[in-house]
């Protein structure tokens, strides 16, 4: 991933579209301090009908479900925030991206309890990015299990997508690269399977497509969601149950799952290679049915696709939102009206 103004002119904070390097934060900025922040990684995809954004919907939904979890009030509807994401990828040109909304708290009190009219800052920024654990997604990754485990359900809520949760992937990721692995996954408090440090994670043995429970601590990924979706499309069922790590030495398959990774194959786990050591049967068809999405030979039949130039009277067969201009206006005035300072 690069962060530059030369892959996309434009980001939106607060309110309107702004140039890049003009989206400044104050270093008094609360989510600085205290992880309070809350995310969503999005992706767009080139499509033979243009640009589209694969299930904003539900990005848009779980980002305020995790506001909703620390009591972060964006100040925007979920409306205003899926239409801000077409602007920013119209305004940028771009045929694909990955896109990061946040919602955060900006500069205020530095009390770790924020004050009521401590302000929420909103942004939201496009790059490209091509496939995240880089080669591996072809050939199949190298994976360790890290010594660190993720927090125990009823400690760092799990679901909720929110700045802070990162150090515990940060610390997952860093040791994976020390030992020269494309990933770690993490264990559960109990020493169960729980994710990657930005994936789900699943398994195939003898035939049953297996992946750990959303109650274990770990992040309700929509890829994940979608998996278990195109699994039964292809006639397979899932069983969300709870695994030991030895599952994954005896698994015929493994694969991680996420907005940036997409569908990765594993390859490896510990050194000790996964199947054949090459991307098997089930994780192939899935990736296919996956990406065929996107290139129409899968059939978008949920609504997932929403694209971000209208096309005929509709933006997109899953409710896309039709353009607005007079959104940003709007919604610009009530940054300003929140924080004077933010939106200058
Ligand atoms: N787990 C973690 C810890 C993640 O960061 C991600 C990426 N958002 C996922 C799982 C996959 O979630 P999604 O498919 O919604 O991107």
């Amino acid at each position: 991933m690069s962060l530059s103004s030369h892959d996309a002119p434009f980001l939106w904070h607060n309110g309107r579209l702004k140039a890049w390097d003009d989206a400044t934060v104050h270093v008094g900025a609360h989510a600085l301090h205290y992880g309070s922040s809350v995310f969503e990684g999005v992706r767009v995809y080139a499509t033979p009908r243009g640009p589209a954004y694969f299930r904003l919907a539900d990005h848009t939904r779980r980002l305020f479900e995790s506001a909703r979890v620390y009591e972060i009030e964006l100040g925007y509807s979920a409306q205003e925030i899926d239409a801000a994401c077409l602007e920013l990828i119209r305004a940028n040109g771009m045929g694909s991206a990955y896109v990061r909304p946040i919602a955060f708290r900006g500069a205020g009190s530095l009390g770790v309890l924020a004050k009521q009219d401590d302000p929420v800052e909103v942004a939201i920024l496009a790059m490209p990015w091509g496939a995240y654990l880089g080669d591996a997604a072809e050939r199949g990754a190298d994976v360790c299990v890290s010594s660190w485990r993720r927090p125990a359900p009823g400690t760092l809520p799990g679901w909720a997508k929110a700045g802070g949760n990162y150090l515990s992937s940060q610390l997952i990721a860093m040791e994976a690269r020390r030992g020269g692995y494309d990933e770690g996954i993490a264990l559960g408090h109990e020493g169960l399977l729980g994710e990657g440090a930005g994936e789900n994670l699943f398994l195939v043995r003898r035939g049953r497509l297996l992946t750990p429970p959303t109650s274990a601590g770990i992040l309700a990924g929509i890829t994940r969601d979608t998996v278990i979706e195109l699994a039964a499309d292809l006639g397979l069922a899932v069983e969300e149950r709870d695994l030991p790590r030895e599952a994954l030495y005896s698994a015929d398959e493994v694969f991680l799952c996420g907005t940036a990774a997409e569908i990765t194959p594993v390859r490896s786990v510990d050194r000790k290679p996964v199947g054949d050591g090459t991307p098997g049967p089930v994780t192939r068809a899935l990736r296919e049915a996956f990406f065929g999405l996107f290139d129409g030979r899968t059939a978008d039949r949920r609504g997932w696709l929403t694209w971000v130039h209208a096309v005929g009277l509709r933006a997109g067969v899953g409710g896309g939102v039709p353009a607005d201009p007079s959104l940003s206006l709007r919604a610009h005035g009530r940054a300003q009206a929140m924080n004077p300072e933010l939106s200058a």
